[in-house]
């Protein structure tokens, strides 16, 4: 241990003290011992340190920061450099601001396009997202503090995402939901890591042993600290026995009790707490010692052109007919569109960033050099419909060469705790859309969202960028690649299906009771798509440019595959190519296709370059649920060199002596993995998969509620108080909802109808203790009389004691 004598000076109790959160944000501090307090922000595109301390449930305004692009927004970069650099630039702001440690980036796996969160996240591809958040990560510690990568693991939605149990293969949660954690953590050398909310095969993944301490400590060898998602401690002991340094927020010393006791009712060693002081005490002093040499300000521009610049490389150019992008310069465009005045730039939730400056687009306009003819809103931000606002909009269109109509989610749509409900972009929109077409048919959709959606009306637009949540400076980036000025280069890290109900995990997304089951196993997104060859509106990694890219001449050398690319177009450019992997023998059920590699170059018109991806240990492997190790098969492999995951340029193979171990798997008893025709696997397929019966996934209602059920479980709790409760709830979130006041009627929805009942306790610092609680459950199951007694009872303990 580092600090065994520091440590050996701590009496029992400092020692557990320093466990768990001193408020909302900040650890506990030991002043005789010179211990600080470090202090905790989000988050994943930007700071969010609020500026007035007392707020109790962290939801005030942050200090101002730059608001960068969501990692929605920057996978579609492809680029690890300019992550790295994003990294920089935001450890930089966290440091001005005295952050030890900034809660993220957020890198999850799109399993379902209607996740609330998508937006946050990187991508439904684990390499790409463990590159670029590796990326991420070391240009924030570079500044001396911490990343803490989230949310570990297998979070996938937002539903009841505090309790919802997880029910998911091994090989799958390796491959799939584990391997981006994985090279954060290897890759990365992320400091800390934040523990999700849900269980993982039925234990809450803050005490998974098997993810805590089997893979994440003794495979991987973190030796950082594992902090828990805010109010997401279950049982504090079985966190501290799986190795969690640090619970989130303060639970006002309840819980550090709970450690005491455990301690000296021998339920858990002393010297495993030491530990993980130890392991806090570290994160507390590295951090600090960067905190006191760094400057107190930033240049706010510098980092706003930076912004900027990130947002210019992510930006999707998804249709080009008629080359209608670029604009030229002689051209008449009517702007239409609510987003084109108040730009949507971020998703909503915790990573919400207070921006130092906002760019919308009308603003930057003439700057753009592209001739405007005015500006209609055309919709109603809402989805509120008004034929007045058409009308003045197809008015306006039919005098103008081109439209560009400004298209998108709304700010109460994407949003941290809620699923989306559909893939649409909303009614009013769409009629929108349809009336302009009947006048004048080159529109140029620009869509704003950081999500994937269908469109159905996708024939009706000639050109069509993707802009995703750009961050502060994204209304300007996009009318940069409208114009000319820059060459679109991002490429979708995610697949756009047809239709909704094409997504693989359809029939299992959300969980809505106890469980979710993922029943398609690894195929999920493009390995799905690809395998069973399903037509999809944009495969993953599709992208266009101003310019054309010619592959040629592969060679596949013992570390690397090694191609030519020509820029056979008229303007520079970057192109992104994709190293995709496939073994052609049928032993092991896998994807057709799988990403291993990528690169993204610059090359003038005209010149011609050669690209090298090298192998890695990710190459070939697979994980093999029978070593319960990485192996790799031996056998023939085709090496894809695509422009996209639908079009591969150049194709050779090679074989590889792998590790010669048995097949894991009986054919026979798993046909759907082995065809990859995962969308409807039956119960008894999906255990034969997970070797062991799966847990019933529906609501005992006979049940006494506990604390992890939730609030809206409330609807069928024996109480009378806590089913009328329950209606009230539901009432008053209508009300707001109907008066407008989205913001508030979604916090509702997040933080009290989603919410289990310990988090009552978890989330009010101190004010109503677990005895209070368990008052409470007594009315709510029932107990009126005797709850309410036990909670007054339990309140006056409460008082008499902190006022000694
Ligand atoms: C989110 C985390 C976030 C934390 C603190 C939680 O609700 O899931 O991503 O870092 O709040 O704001």
């Amino acid at each position: 241990m580092k600090y065994r004598e520091l440590i050996e000076n701590m009496t029992l109790e400092e020692k557990a003290s320093l466990m768990s959160g001193k408020d909302y944000w900040k650890s506990n501090d030991i002043k005789r011992l010179g211990i600080n307090s470090m202090f905790l922000a989000d988050g994943s595109h930007g700071i969010r340190k609020q500026s007035k301390s007392s707020d109790r449930i962290g939801l005030n305004t942050g200090n101002p920061s730059t608001c960068f692009p969501t990692a929605a927004t920057i996978s579609n970069s492809w680029n690890e450099e300019l992550a790295e650099r994003i990294g920089e630039y935001l450890g930089q702001e966290a440091a001005a601001q005295k952050i030890n440690v900034l809660l993220g980036p957020a890198i999850n796996m799109k399993r379902n396009p209607l996740c609330g969160r998508n937006f946050e996240y990187f991508s439904e591809d684990p390499y790409l997202t463990g590159k670029l958040a590796a990326g991420y990560i070391r240009g924030i510690q570079s500044n001396g503090i911490s990343a803490c990568v989230k949310h570990f693991a297998v979070n996938n939605q937002e539903e009841r995402r505090m309790v919802i149990d997880t029910i998911v293969d091994e090989r799958t949660l390796r491959e799939i939901y584990l391997t981006a954690f994985e090279i954060a953590v290897k890759e990365g050398k992320t400091k800390s890591l934040m523990s999700s909310y849900n269980k993982v095969n039925g234990t809450y993944a803050n005490e998974n042993m098997h993810l805590m301490e089997d893979i994440l400590r003794n495979e991987w060898g973190f030796n950082g600290c594992v902090i828990t998602d805010w109010g997401g401690s279950n049982d504090r002991i079985e966190g501290l026995i799986a190795g969690n340094e640090l619970e989130m927020p303060s639970t006002g010393g309840e819980t550090n009790e709970e450690i005491v006791k455990a301690v000296k009712s021998g339920r858990i060693k002393e010297e495993v707490l030491d530990k993980c002081v130890d392991r806090l005490l570290d994160l507390i002093f590295t951090t600090e010692n960067a905190l006191s040499k760094s400057d107190e300000k930033f240049d706010i521009e510098k980092h706003h052109r930076i912004a900027q610049r990130v947002a210019e490389e992510s930006i999707v150019l998804l249709k080009n007919e008629d080359n209608i992008l670029p604009i030229r310069p002689s051209k008449k465009v009517a702007v239409i569109g609510n987003f084109a005045k108040e730009a949507r730039y971020q998703g909503a939730g915790s990573s919400i960033v207070n921006p130092t400056i906002l760019d919308n687009t009308l603003d930057c306009f003439e700057q753009s050099g592209i001739v405007s003819i005015g500006y209609e809103p055309g919709f109603d931000r809402y989805g509120k419909k008004d034929k007045k606002k058409i009308e003045k909009a197809c008015e306006l269109a039919k005098k103008a060469d081109v439209v560009l109509l400004y298209i998108g989610l709304n700010e109460y749509v994407e949003v941290e705790g809620l699923d989306r409900q559909t893939m649409n972009i909303p009614e009013n929109q769409i009629e929108l859309l349809n009336a302009l077409y009947e006048v004048n048919k080159n529109i140029v959709a620009i869509i704003s969202c950081g999500c994937a959606l269908e469109m159905p009306w996708i024939h009706k637009v000639k050109g069509l960028l993707h802009g995703y949540l750009a961050g502060q400076a994204g209304a300007r980036s996009i009318l940069r690649v409208l114009s000319g000025d820059v060459n679109p280069s991002g490429k979708l890290t995610e697949t756009y299906p047809i239709n909704y109900e094409d997504t693989p995990s359809y029939k299992n997304f959300p969980g809505k009771e106890v469980s979710v089951e993922y029943r398609e196993g690894l195929y999920i997104g493009y390995r799905y798509y690809d395998t069973v060859g399903k037509d999809v509106l944009f495969p993953f990694g599709y992208g266009l440019s101003y310019t054309s890219f010619e592959y040629s001449d592969i060679q596949i050398k013992d570390n690397s595959v090694i191609f030519k690319m020509k820029n056979s177009g008229k303007v520079a450019g970057m192109e992104i190519s994709q190293l995709y992997v496939g073994c052609k023998s049928n032993n092991i059920f896998r994807p057709k296709k799988e990403l291993k590699g990528f690169t993204k170059v610059f090359i003038n018109a005209g010149e011609t370059k050669t690209v090298t991806i090298y192998f890695d240990d990710k190459t070939f492997r697979y994980f093999n649920v029978k070593t319960n190790k990485w192996e790799v098969e031996t056998a023939e492999y085709q090496l894809m060199i695509g422009a996209s995951s639908a079009d591969i340029r150049l194709i050779d193979s090679i074989f590889v002596k792998g590790t010669e171990v048995d097949i894991p798997y009986n054919k026979d008893m798993l046909p759907s993995y082995y065809t990859g025709m995962v969308n409807d696997v039956s119960l008894e397929e999906f255990e034969n998969l997970i070797g062991r019966k799966v847990p019933v996934s529906t609501w005992n209602k006979k049940e006494k509620l506990g604390y992890n059920d939730t609030i809206a479980q409330c609807k069928y709790a024996r109480g009378l108080v806590a089913r009328a409760s329950y209606y009230v709830i539901v009432l008053i979130h209508w009300i707001l909802k109907k008066s407008g006041e989205r913001d508030k009627a979604n916090i509702m929805m997040m933080s009290i109808y989603n919410m289990p009942f310990r988090g009552i306790s978890r989330m009010t610092g101190g004010i109503i203790n677990m005895p209070m609680l368990d008052g409470i459950l007594m009315i709510v199951n029932g107990n009126l009389f005797k709850g309410t007694a036990k909670l007054i009872k339990e309140k006056n303990k409460l008082v008499r004691r902190s006022k000694k």
